[in-house]
């Protein structure tokens, strides 16, 4: 059997250029690319040689269309020498990477992981707030309200408790059970959140509120994907007097205050 590479690789949080230099590479030069649905067409188009398969999960995927994605993995480590999995930010956070990689172990296919830089990087980026900060945060974070079998719904908000600073992923369309779970896990109403949308991207979203008002913005019309970044270092007054504010933070600023 012709023993091809699977590489599981992070795309970053969006714009092309976050690639990593070592994922550009492997693009360039891969056979076949299997992609995210989020994954940015300049990103994909450097991939100038490989036929391109959309796997477009989208979150409430299914465990059968998972097994679908890892039997055409292994058949195409069969066929080439280079297949791509290419998955949003970085492979191992929320990217379900742990069930590819058992089952291309299974198979005797050869694999490597290539890092990327995760959502809730690239939003604090985009806010120009730090994730720790010294004398505010010293933990941070990454949860989901996602459940998986057997885990309790308010597990999740029961770790951002007692974190630092909490970043939480695939939460924008559930807001008020997000504010309700970290309610009920301790946490004040006036928690500042911070609001990000298309992280990386030119038309990223910010904006600032609290648990108690995190409901309401969360029908607003949130196309893209969307980070909840939940901690005292995003309070409004605090970020106004800390930080130079650019014209985007202001405005980020701005909408806040008026709802
Ligand atoms: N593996 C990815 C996360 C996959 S889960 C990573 O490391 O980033 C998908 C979730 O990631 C989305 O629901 C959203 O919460 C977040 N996300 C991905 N890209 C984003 C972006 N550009 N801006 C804001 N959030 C993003």
């Amino acid at each position: 059997m012709k023993k091809g590479t699977v590489y599981l690789v992070g795309a970053g949080p969006g714009a092309p250029d976050l690639l990593t230099i070592r994922a550009a590479r492997l693009l360039e030069r891969a056979d076949i690319v299997f992609h995210d649905a989020l994954v940015h067409p300049g990103t994909l188009a450097l991939a100038v040689r490989a036929e391109k398969v959309a796997v477009g999960k989208r979150c409430g995927r299914h465990s059968t269309a998972q097994r679908f994605i890892n039997k055409r993995l292994i058949d195409a480590a069969a066929r080439y020498t280079t297949t791509v999995r290419l998955k949003g930010g970085d492979p191992m956070l929320f990217g379900r990477a742990q069930e590819e990689i058992a089952a291309l172990e299974a198979a005797g296919v050869n694999y490597e992981i290539v890092p990327g830089v995760t959502a809730a990087l690239a939003a604090s980026a985009e806010l120009g707030i730090a994730l720790t900060q010294r004398g505010v945060a010293r933990s941070v974070l990454f949860a989901t309200p996602r459940v998986g079998d057997g885990a309790r719904a308010s597990e999740w908000a029961d770790s951002i408790a007692a974190a630092d600073t909490g970043a939480i992923y695939m939460g924008a369309g559930q807001a008020q059970e997000i504010a309700d779970a970290l309610r009920a896990s301790g946490m004040a109403a006036s928690t500042p959140v911070a609001v990000v949308e298309n992280a990386s991207l030119s038309n990223a979203r910010t904006l600032f509120t609290t648990l108690h008002d995190l409901p309401s913005i969360g029908g607003e019309a949130l196309h893209g994907p969307t980070m909840l970044l939940i901690g005292e270092q995003f309070r409004v007054a605090q970020v106004a007097a800390q930080i130079q504010l650019g014209p985007e933070r202001r405005d980020a600023i701005e909408r806040q205050a008026t709802g």
